[in-house]
């Protein structure tokens, strides 16, 4: 979309909002998050006390996902919006920096977390891969940097979003307790993880696997045959049984690189389909950020055993 239509959407959608008052929203605060990851937490903290809209669905890519109009006017209309930021939402960056002159709070929470601690990535504006949601202590920080920021705009419920976030922080550490065993019954030379794109960098890094992406970490450029070549013969090279497609990323990819190696004579099976930058179908159990975490190391080590 053109930059001159935003502009004139973004106004129109101010204007529309002003006219509105504060009643609209029952009072409440309203709260847009991008991708399902971030709009699961939020959920978790605000619950029923803030008015809550995730722009993005199951399977949706943030890498290519554009604002629709309707989009840009629920944005507008937000008292706070939450995204994950260092350019992941690579098409809606622009969207973002216009509404700098507005009066909506935004929250870039991978923007919150120590830099230096970050995987860096020359792809990336940013210049850090974006995909921090797979290191659960990360995810934590997303949290209390969700907490504090409902708190300043809604002082009168802050103790219940401190009590909610208390909550979802316990579920948390259960959480990483439990990936962490369930890895743990992998033989450390099988903890290879070979995906459609880079999405579990610091996954592997958290909790121990070689992580190698077809497509690198974004999808937004196509896999070449040389990727195509290189990473088959590191299949062969390192006997890896399986590999993964991603639910937001075409299922082609993986399977171009199952048939090269088949075609070098090794068998290599696809594990599964894991979560990478979307979760499962609201209401669904991987519809969860925690559902999904499960469900994708559970994948992942059943396949690799
Ligand atoms: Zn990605």
């Amino acid at each position: 979309m053109k930059q001159s239509l935003y502009i004139v959407i973004i106004i129109f959608a101010l204007s529309v909002i002003s006219c509105k008052g504060e009643n609209e929203s029952n009072g409440k605060l309203n709260v847009v998050a991008t991708t399902s990851m971030i709009t699961d937490l939020v959920k978790n903290i605000g619950g029923d006390l803030i008015n809550l809209e995730g722009l993005m669905g199951a399977g949706v890519d943030p890498h290519l996902y554009k604002a629709s109009a309707g989009d840009v006017t629920k944005l507008a209309g937000a008292d706070v919006i939450f995204y994950n930021g260092l350019h992941l939402e690579g098409k809606l960056v622009e969207v973002f920096e216009k509404m700098n002159a507005t009066q909506v709070t935004q929250i870039p929470l991978g923007e919150s977390l120590d830099k230096n601690t970050l995987i860096g990535s020359d792809y990336f504006a940013s210049n850090y891969d974006p995909h921090v949601w797979f290191n659960i202590q990360y995810f934590k920080q997303f949290a209390t940097e969700v907490v504090s920021t409902l708190s300043r705009k809604d002082p009168q419920n802050a103790k219940s979003y401190e009590a909610n976030a208390q909550n979802y922080l316990a579920q948390l550490d259960e959480l990483e307790a439990e990936i962490k065993a369930t890895i743990a019954t992998l033989p450390a030379e099988k903890r290879i993880l070979v995906t459609a794109h880079d999405a579990f960098n610091y996954f592997g890094k958290s909790y121990g696997f070689e992580v190698v992406g077809l497509q690198g970490l974004s999808t937004a450029t196509e896999a070449g045959v040389k990727d195509v070549q290189r990473l088959s013969q590191f299949i062969i090279d390192n006997k890896v049984k399986a590999i993964f497609v991603e639910s937001s990323v075409p299922r082609r990819t993986i399977e171009a690189l199952q048939a090269a190696v088949q075609s070098r004579g090794q068998e290599v099976v696809i594990g599964g389909s894991l979560y990478s930058d979307a979760l499962g179908n609201a209401g669904s159990v991987e519809g969860t950020y925690i559902g999904m975490f499960k469900y994708n190391v559970t994948t992942i080590v059943e396949a690799l055993k």
